[in-house]
């Protein structure tokens, strides 16, 4: 069996926190700071990144697919058929920057005038209409029963609303003039029929958002308020990685001091007793 490749580096070089030469506040770093701005600040201040998640490797997927079904388009220069079922009149737009705006290592970006901060952002499409005014779009590929065809007001299509507004602000940023109404093209996968039989049925849509930028410059005096400051910032409410890490923390803690009081006789009956003591303590 291959043997397993650690990624995670708990210390981050610091010339990729905030003040060193490659930091950039990127719009997924955005929406972390209004998740946990403490974890934010370990993250961007002190280099010390919550682990993330492995990649949705099927996600990715569709995304690369979309993106050749549509660049099919953007190079002949005509309508997508999904444009043409929802009426959307406009085509993929074509620009030199297209390919450095769609990659998560470079993207859009951005330095505002106020705080001085660089922010960036990928996009994984833009339409432009006749008129020449750019809509912002976002591809998602999910499983839900039903069809898809409204923004809810989940956490996470909150998330996806604040995510094309950033997108918004940055090419109107760039001095692009862009749509208030963005677009998801969400693939649904079927979980209904009766087989895998090697494949996955999707439903394709089209769900508008109303993008909003509003909150985005308070928001980014809000995060260099807290990147200048020397205090740690308050947890997020909703976050399960601060009971683990309390509880944890605590546990080892118990078992450490009790370890290091013990008498020097049979220590393995010490870590039994020190390991019943604790499962009373918090049963
Ligand atoms: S609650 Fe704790 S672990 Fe969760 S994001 Fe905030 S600081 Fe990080």
């Amino acid at each position: 069996m291959a043997e397993y490749v650690k990624r995670y580096n708990p210390n981050r070089s610091s010339e990729w926190n905030y003040g060193g030469p490659k930091w950039r506040l990127s719009r997924s770093k955005l929406d972390f700071f209004l998740e946990c701005p403490r974890c934010f600040y370990l993250d961007n201040k002190l280099g010390t990144k919550r682990p993330g998640f492995p990649a949705f490797n099927l996600n990715i997927a569709v995304d690369e697919l979309f993106k050749k079904e549509f660049d099919v388009h953007r190079e002949a220069g005509t309508a997508h058929p999904i444009m043409r079922k929802y009426d959307i009149e406009a085509i993929p737009f074509s620009h030199k920057d297209i390919d450095k705006w769609r990659d998560n290592f470079v993207g859009i970006d951005y330095k505002d005038k106020e705080t001085g901060l660089v922010i960036s952002g990928a996009v994984d499409d833009i339409w432009v209409k006749p008129n020449g005014e750019l809509i912002i779009i976002d591809y998602k590929a999910t499983s839900k029963d039903g069809s898809i065809i409204e923004l809810s007001d989940s956490p996470w299509d909150q998330q996806y609303k604040r995510q094309l507004g950033v997108y918004k602000w940055l090419l109107e940023k760039n001095g692009f003039k862009v749509s208030n109404t963005g677009y998801l093209v969400y693939a649904n996968a079927d979980k209904a029929v009766d087989a895998f039989d090697d494949r996955l049925i999707f439903e394709t849509t089209l769900v508008s958002v109303e993008l909003e930028e509003e909150w985005i410059e308070p928001v980014l005096e809000e995060i260099k308020a807290c990147l200048e400051s020397d205090e740690i910032p308050e947890i997020g409410n909703n976050c399960e990685f601060c009971p683990y890490r309390e509880a944890a923390g605590k546990k080892l803690l118990h078992m450490h001091q009790a370890l290091k009081a013990r008498p020097k006789k049979d220590p393995n009956s010490d870590t039994k007793e020190t390991i019943e003591q604790l499962k009373k303590k918090y049963a």
